[in-house]
């Protein structure tokens, strides 16, 4: 298999049964003699053609509109033929083998995850972090994480990042000018006004570090575990917030017995929820697994709230149970049916420990709760729509800032260290312009490209 040569070919349209389904085909060379087997004549480049899609032996398939799209015009930037028919799996799975067995003498074949992007990358019709964000976009889970996608795979991220990395080369291009006159090596810093200028870089970098930890957590959003004893309130709790009926809610102890996610959003964050298994001592062989499986994600949690019940105070199980759970994870003590109690609630919080009285059949108390969930998350947005960032880009950022915090260092000595600030000015380069994947290595593109789906 030749990744960056052969054509590819793929169902492009989700699996399952919808109003169009389509097939894509994107190839380095034309595709004049395919499109010609497939729809019996050639196409005009960016037409839509209506016509019968064919068999070998001529027989229909679909019918629907076949576009052509001549490189270097494409999402590829190669030859690209769609075919847009019914999108019923039956009929696009026979259109797929159909192109496979008519392209079969020119090598085609199924397209990797993500391969048509890859090639949009390599044929620099996207940057890196463009085409991330096309990744982002078709994954997001909330409509605010969808708005950052959708500017970042336009260039939006990677234009903040290239402004601040020509600043840096304008910077090193001075330095290294210097390095050949080193006479002058003293002056350099006052002459040229160096440390104000990298001042400069370094504040801008650290804004858009901030942004772009607000973007990463759009990105991942806050894996939410809901704990406790059966009864206390978990899937009500959960219905509350998500605000309709997700799981199963009953007064028969142990209903839940296994884990229910439920996506929501808080300011456009994704919150993933997880109902679990009341956690108890019980015989019962399927409930037993239901609680392995609780244990399990709370394990995973980014933060984990431990229900109980106001009205009914079990300290010492409650004790257990948060012992158990991992010292890491922040976990918020919420006290539940409140609408019950007249006076306040008997439970006392531990030291360091934040308890929120809540109703969940009432609702109250759950704004004060979805904001503790946003503080643990770091959520500060400001005016500004943040940049969808993966962690990827956050370590380019953060290695980029200590090496422009190195130069400064050296800047402040202001003795003959100019190479070293130089060289901290490159590093601090390489790391930035790794997010847009200027020098990106085939393993890091092949880690990034397999996690898209096929056909995309
Ligand atoms: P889980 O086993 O922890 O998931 O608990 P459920 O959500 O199934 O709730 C158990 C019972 O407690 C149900 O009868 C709920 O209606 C009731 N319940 C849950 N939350 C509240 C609340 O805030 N106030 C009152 N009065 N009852 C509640």
């Amino acid at each position: 298999m030749n990744l960056n040569a052969d054509p590819i070919v793929a169902i492009a349209t989700a699996p399952g049964r919808g109003g169009i389904g389509v097939v894509r085909i994107s190839a380095p060379k034309p595709l004049d003699a395919l499109a010609q087997a497939l729809v019996g004549r050639t196409l005009r480049a960016r037409h839509a053609h209506y016509l019968p899609f064919l068999d070998a032996d001529g027989t229909l398939i679909d019918q629907g509109i076949a576009l052509s799209f001549p490189a270097p015009h494409s999402y590829t930037g190669e030859h690209v033929l769609e075919l847009q028919g019914h999108g019923g799996p039956v009929v696009l799975r026979r259109l797929l083998a159909r192109c496979l067995e008519a392209g079969k003498s020119t090598g085609l074949r199924l397209a990797e995850p993500g391969e048509f992007t890859r090639r949009a990358f390599l044929n620099d019709r996207l940057d890196l972090a463009q085409a991330e964000a096309v990744a982002d976009l078709i994954d997001a889970s909330s409509e605010a994480a969808a708005r950052s996608a959708a500017a970042s795979m336009t260039g939006a991220f990677s234009q903040a990042v290239n402004e601040l990395a020509d600043r840096i080369i304008h910077l090193r291009m001075l330095v290294e000018a210097t390095l050949d006159f080193p006479e002058e090596e003293i002056d350099f810093l006052e002459k040229y006004q160096a440390g104000p200028m990298l001042d400069g870089i370094r504040a801008d970098l650290d804004h858009l570090m901030r942004n772009a930890k607000q973007g990463a957590i759009l990105r991942e959003g806050l894996h939410v575990v809901l704990a406790g004893q059966p009864n206390v309130g978990k899937s009500s709790l959960l219905n509350a917030l998500a605000g309709f009926e997700a799981a199963i809610v009953t007064d028969i102890a142990g209903t839940t017995r296994d884990r229910v996610v439920q996506q929501i959003a808080l300011d456009g964050v994704p919150l993933h929820i997880i109902d679990t298994a009341g956690l108890r001592d019980t015989t019962d062989a399927v409930e037993r697994i239901g609680i392995e499986r609780s244990w399990e994600a709370i394990g995973k949690a980014d933060v984990i709230l431990h229900l109980m019940d106001a009205r009914e105070p079990t300290p010492e199980l409650d004790a257990q149970i948060r012992q158990k759970m991992p010292a890491r994870t922040p976990v918020i003590a919420v006290l539940n049916k409140m609408d019950l109690l007249d006076g306040v609630p008997v439970i006392e919080a531990e030291a360091g420990q934040q308890i929120l009285p809540i109703s969940a059949k009432r609702g109250e108390g759950l704004e004060r709760l979805k904001q503790a969930l946003l503080d643990i998350a770091g959520w500060n947005p400001s005016e500004e729509s943040p940049y969808l960032a993966r962690e990827r880009h956050l370590q380019a950022l953060n290695q980029a800032h200590e090496h422009l915090a190195l130069a400064a260092e050296h800047a402040a000595q202001n003795d003959r260290v100019l190479d070293l600030f130089a060289e901290e000015l490159r590093l601090a380069h390489v790391a930035l312009t790794s997010i847009t994947g200027e020098f990106t290595s085939d393993d890091l593109l092949g880690v990034i490209f397999s996690r898209f789906c096929i056909g995309k």
